[in-house]
């Protein structure tokens, strides 16, 4: 048998494209200077993690040696820009300009005082004015607007974080093949505060993001509450990492970012970072505790001082003797709220001092500045703790460098657990940032703990930053772009065209021993509101018995067995009902319970379902045999309603236990629970096999007919009827097209 015109799309002869970076910052500053421009290249993470995708440094390049298109704002004019080059060896830029009145709203607006403060969990520091969010679309357009110009074919581009959460949507509708990634470098939040956000806010964040083929976030806590706004919001469910949408998949998965490890660890005996290390030994006590953030209340500063306060109060034999070196890195403190902060801390940081120190000991060496990187590889290679207390942070790269500069193996890491990176550091002292007896005690461990157990910890954590660096955190997330492209191929749609359908016919001809299984709902029969008035046509029917006259038919079906029974009683086919529960063979009138059905499930589940169709007007709980479904086709409130129905998913995935077996069906407006044991494919596998089949065709339109396509073996002819990405070869583009198509393969 010839498969060739079914076989989807390959890979071959793709071209590699560019990298197209968008982010708010541009990769370098601008500075004119007469004719000529200066450009100050970041020394930030992501700058040099993507400079090793391309170019000669990069093994197997995923994107073309080209530079690197970086869109991104400027703060400069247009005109200052004028007549510039704006390229360096390795970037090309592309300035966006966005008027200051604008930027104001977008920038300091939505983005810094509403998605900053709530991502952080600070509700209250959340701001909701409608100016924020039409200056966040336009800003949004912008980007969009410079991007669109310089697109190519083949272009990859990948977006980055809170700034531009619509941009990834605004590029799948005017290039719908460009393949697009997004990072998220914040928390993503639960779904309590993220719900805070006004309705037409929230559904446009989250399309706006799902626009992408590939979303990444730091940790797997952010996967999951993502995943969860993504059905509260817009109704769309996931398969492990992967949401189905109507033509596409989009895959959600966690990369937690992460630094250069070897800048770091080589800067250990760097001559520089030795001096500044030595002089630090020189001028302090006997033992350092250090921290280093910027100025912002997710970091925790406050509540550290109250940490390290507690333990001061606790611990006189360390009066003395010790020495916290607090750099807090100024950063927006122009903001009312950080001025604010800032002088709290000062305060406290006096009063601490006033309590506990002495003409020759002060306990906190407080700096508010900036430091030189071998200033700050020689504070991370001298201290004994480093105390990285973040209320909330998204990764926290400080933690990460100080364990990859201690080329030594010495010193202890005081990490909170509301930094995503205590989910890889966990041989860490992991603390509540907002308990101060915890930070306390934390401390004096830290500060008695052996050499021996701080080596032990130390190398498990190096040796975990050094395998997944930045480099290779920027490797996986384009791996898996490219992968994601894999399996859309996979999935494409192939519509039956006359020459696929006539092929179909010839195989169909050429056979003698042939099984056809066909779906009810939405490929026998159209989906109607009431599903009791969902009736096969008279000519559909006519066509079935004409098959069954020389084949050997099946109906497959979701349905119970009194409806299916009543419609086919008068025809020679075998009936399956309930997603392969049960199985009525042709001619006879016996029906058949699937052997691994067991009972004692329902009754725990039933009270649920009672309670969600309570609490929606519409909705009804049906009790098949061996399955219990929620539907909600005939509520009153649609969109109420559709809303319920994720909820009632939410809370059944985490109700039903593994061992109960039981599978949850995001159905066509119905929620269902069954048995995993058996389904549609199970099903359709068995009968097969009772058989020597030369001809095998199934038909059908819903998620469960999946597990028929996929079972089924290669050489079926298994039909999708709708453009839902499908495993199956085929597709008929909706029902009305059911019945020409068998006509033809009957003609
Ligand atoms: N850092 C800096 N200037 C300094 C001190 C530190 O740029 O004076 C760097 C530090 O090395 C780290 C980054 O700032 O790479 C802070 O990253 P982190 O993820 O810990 O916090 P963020 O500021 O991004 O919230």
């Amino acid at each position: 048998m010839d498969l060739k015109p079914f076989m989807k799309n390959t890979q071959e002869n793709k071209q590699i494209g560019r990298l197209v970076i968008v982010a708010y910052r541009l990769p370098f500053k601008i500075v004119r200077e007469g004719e000529g421009v200066n450009l100050f290249q970041n020394s930030g993470g992501l700058v040099s993690a993507v400079l090793s995708l391309v170019g000669d440094g990069a093994q197997n390049p995923i994107v073309s040696g080209d530079k690197i298109q970086w869109i991104g704002y400027a703060d400069n004019s247009p005109e200052e820009l004028e007549g510039l080059s704006l390229e360096n060896d390795s970037f090309k830029a592309h300035p966006v300009f966005i008027p200051d009145d604008v930027n104001e709203n977008y920038y300091e607006g939505f983005c810094n005082d509403l998605i900053w403060p709530l991502c952080h969990y600070f509700p209250t520091h959340a701001r909701f004015d409608d100016a924020y969010f039409q200056a966040y679309q336009q800003a949004n357009e912008l980007f969009f607007e410079k991007l669109d110009e310089i697109i190519q074919p083949g272009d990859i581009v990948w977006v980055q974080d809170y700034q531009l959460m619509l941009l990834p949507q605004m590029i799948r509708k005017k290039h719908p093949d460009v393949k697009v990634g997004f990072f998220f470098h914040i928390p993503f939040p639960s779904y309590e505060l993220f719900r805070m956000l006004p309705v037409q806010w929230r559904k446009a964040i989250v399309e706006g993001i799902i626009g992408a083929d590939l979303v990444g976030f730091h940790t797997n806590d952010y996967v999951e509450y993502f995943l969860k706004a993504v059905r509260m919001v817009l109704g769309h469910g996931n398969k492990l990492h992967y949401i189905n949408l109507s033509n596409r998949i989009v895959k959600i998965d966690s990369f937690p970012i992460s630094i250069d490890f070897n800048k770091f660890n080589d800067a250990y005996t760097d001559p520089e970072v030795v001096k500044e290390r030595e002089l630090a030994r020189d001028m302090l006590k006997e033992k350092i505790i250090f921290s280093v953030d910027r100025l912002d209340y997710s970091k925790g500063i406050l509540h550290r001082l109250y940490g390290f306060e507690r333990f001061l109060e606790e611990n006189p034999n360390w009066h003395g003797r010790v020495a916290f070196v607090m750099v807090v890195v100024p950063s927006r403190d122009t903001i009312d709220r950080y001025q604010q902060m800032k002088s709290e801390i000062d305060q406290t940081v006096g009063r601490i001092n006033a309590d506990y120190g002495n003409i020759n000991w002060q306990p906190i060496i407080y700096q508010y500045r900036s430091m030189t990187f071998a200033e700050l590889v020689g504070m991370y290679s001298t201290s004994d703790v480093a105390l990285i207390t973040p209320v909330r942070d998204g990764m926290n790269l400080v933690c990460k460098e100080y364990v990859a500069s201690r080329q030594d193996k010495h010193g202890v890491l005081i990490l909170s657990e509301m930094a995503g990176a205590a989910a890889e550091l966990g041989e860490a002292l992991i603390i509540n940032p907002l308990d101060k007896q915890n930070i306390a005690d934390s401390i004096k461990l830290a500060l008695d703990m052996p050499i021996e157990e701080q080596e032990k910890r130390m190398k498990v954590m190096r040796s975990r930053i050094r395998e997944y660096d930045v480099f290779a955190w920027t490797n996986d997330f384009f791996t898996q772009i490219t992968m994601i492209e894999q399996e859309h191929e996979k999935l494409k749609q192939v519509f039956l065209t006359d020459q696929g359908i006539g092929e179909i016919r010839d195989a169909y001809r050429a056979s003698k021993n042939r099984i056809l299984f066909f779906d009810y709902d939405g490929t026998l029969a159209p989906i109607v509101a009431d599903p009791a008035k969902a009736i096969v046509s008279r000519e559909v029917k006519q066509l079935i018995s004409t098959f069954a006259e020389s084949d050997t038919v099946v109906i497959i079906s979701g349905r119970d067995r009194h409806f299916l029974s009543e419609l086919f009683l008068d025809l020679p086919v075998h009936i399956i009902a309930e997603h392969g529960a049960l199985i009525k063979a042709k001619g006879s009138s016996e029906w058949v319970l699937n052997e691994s059905y067991e009972e004692n499930w329902k009754e725990s589940i039933q009270p649920i379902m009672d309670l969600y169709a309570k609490r929606c007007p519409g909705a009804v709980v049906e009790e098949k045999e061996t399955s219990l479904a929620w539907h909600y086709r005939t509520a009153e409130d649609r969109e109420y309603a559709t809303r319920r129905a994720q909820e009632l998913v939410w809370q059944l995935k985490n109700y039903i236990q593994p061992e109960l077996n039981l599978q949850i069906i995001d159905g066509n407006k119905v929620v269902e629970v069954k048995k995993t044991a058996f389904n549609k494919g199970t099903a359709a596998k068995d009968l097969v096999e009772t058989g020597s089949y030369d001809f095998i065709m199934a038909m059908g339109d819903d998620k469960t007919d999946e597990d028929m396509f996929i079972e089924l073996p290669d050489t079926a002819y298994t039909i999708k009827v709708g453009d839902m990405l499908s495993a199956a070869r085929a597709h008929l583009r909706s029902q009305e097209e059911v019945f020409s198509f068998l006509s033809k393969i009957k003609d």
